[in-house]
């Protein structure tokens, strides 16, 4: 049986390797699976419309009442699902990839993506020819709902809005065209911030930086920052579910040191809870939540994994290293509007400039490297490294994570999606860290030139 779903969702470049066609007919077999009542929701891409169509006439073929509650964020659907009760969602949308590409998600009716065997189920339907048709009188309804306001209420209501306003934040925002202009800065002037922005309409072609923030293009953001004053930058992803934050200096933090920032306050005000982190995180998370003495999870990689374990064990907040924070009282799926709110509260209460907020966080260095490794060998050359390294500490939730006494450690893992092995490496000092790169890099080489 062919698969469709990836890590993360269906996603393909339009109208070559995902379809209107294919869209309809994993919509009918979705819609089938997840039950009667499905909520539909769209990014901004130029190709979304005409999924929008297709996914409503595969859902109403099926015998589905669609809600559709139009452009929005994929976390503001998700919340939509479990807000208004409803049977599961999809949601139309290839979150940060280029433009040419869509994609689709299916959300459970707890408004956290299904799990794996939910993606199995549908996949069997579609490649088995779909569902049996409803007969011409329970064709479904479509019915058009607007769940921004409740979903922007349920943001405020999880952060203390009076304290917020008090400050009276100055925000630069950058959405880079993409779908979290619909709420970030409706959300920041809600809580009493001026707000500034960049690339803030909504443009599937993705012109201002691309629909990723990454450390090397937002330079404009950190640029609006410097220019306007402002206390706190912040950028997102296409389908607005991951945030990055500069700091008032114009500085990017990336994604687990902010994450940090948040488990810190978190366990300061929580203390004993747990925090759910995937392995490739740094070790800052680990440092301010052992330091506070709450406990930390590691999971494998991938968004899906850390909410589905955030559920399983009752944990109120995770964090990925990209940009992704997890709030279970909010919905345990990532959030950027969320991501932001709380940034603001700890802004708010600690009474501090974030670059003073990020300068108390322990300061690691970190590199990433890639090796190339044809895919039918990824798995004997893993086995091999296993029996050679030598670490005081190895962990094998995903790959292969090993722990030096200094502190410093390296993380092995075969890549899901590409030809490649992936190497993590984080020190106290740059030159530690690119010794160990280098030490393993040589590692990884010869057991693929001893497995050829
Ligand atoms: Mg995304």
């Amino acid at each position: 049986m062919g698969r469709l779903f990836g890590t993360n969702g269906v996603r393909g470049v339009v109208n070559r390797e995902l379809t209107a066609e294919m869209i309809l007919r994993l919509a009918s077999a979705a819609g089938f699976i997840l039950g009667k009542n499905i909520a539909l929701g769209r990014d901004g891409r130029t190709s979304s419309l005409m999924f929008r169509e297709a996914a409503i006439s595969g859902l109403l073929s099926a015998g589905c009442t669609v809600y559709d509650m139009g452009v929005l964020p994929t976390p503001a659907l998700q919340f939509s699902v479990k807000q208004y009760g409803l049977d599961g969602g999809l949601m139309l949308t290839a979150s940060h990839n280029p433009p040419e590409f869509n994609g689709l998600k299916a959300i459970a009716r707890d408004g956290v993506e299904v799990p794996r065997e939910v993606e199995e189920e549908i996949e069997a339907l579609y490649f088995g020819g779909g569902p049996t048709l409803c007969p011409w009188d329970g064709v479904g309804r479509v019915q058009n709902v607007d769940p921004i306001e409740a979903y922007e209420a349920a943001v405020l209501s999880h952060v203390d809005v009076e304290l917020i306003r008090r400050s009276r934040f100055r925000v630069a925002i950058d959405p880079g065209n993409g779908v979290s202009a619909l709420t970030a800065p409706s959300v920041a002037r809600r809580l009493g911030c001026s707000v500034l922005s960049i690339n803030a309409e909504l443009d599937g072609r993705f012109p201002g930086r691309g629909s990723e923030p990454r450390p090397d293009n937002l330079e404009g953001l950190g640029a609006l920052v410097e220019a306007s004053d402002a206390d706190l930058g912040v950028a997102f992803d296409g389908d607005g579910d991951r945030a990055i934050f500069v700091d008032e200096r114009g500085e990017v933090h990336w994604g687990d040191r902010s994450f940090a920032l948040i488990a810190k306050s978190f366990i300061a005000r929580n203390p004993g809870e747990a925090v759910a982190t995937p392995v490739s995180s740094s070790r800052v998370v680990e440092d301010v939540v052992k330091g506070g003495g709450g406990k930390i999870i590691y999971t494998r990689v991938g968004s899906v994994i850390v909410s589905r374990t955030m559920v399983e064990l009752g944990i109120k907040l995770g964090g990925e290293e990209n940009g992704g924070i997890f709030y279970a009282p909010h919905l345990p799926v990532r959030d950027g509007t969320m991501a932001m709110a709380l940034i603001l509260n700890i802004m708010a209460r600690e009474g501090k400039p974030l670059s003073q907020l990020f300068g108390e966080l322990p300061r690691y260095h970190q590199m990433k490297e890639r090796i190339p490794c044809p895919n039918h060998l990824k798995e004997r050359v893993m086995e091999s490294i296993k029996g050679v390294v030598e670490a005081s500490r190895v962990e094998t939730i995903d790959g292969l994570k090993l722990w030096y006494d200094d502190g410093s450690w390296i993380l092995i893992r075969p890549s899901g999606t590409e030809p490649v092995l992936r190497l993590y490496a984080e020190a106290g000092e740059p030159s530690k860290v690119s010794s160990l790169i280098e030490r393993h890099k040589r590692l990884v080489r010869e057991a693929i030139e001893s497995l050829r």
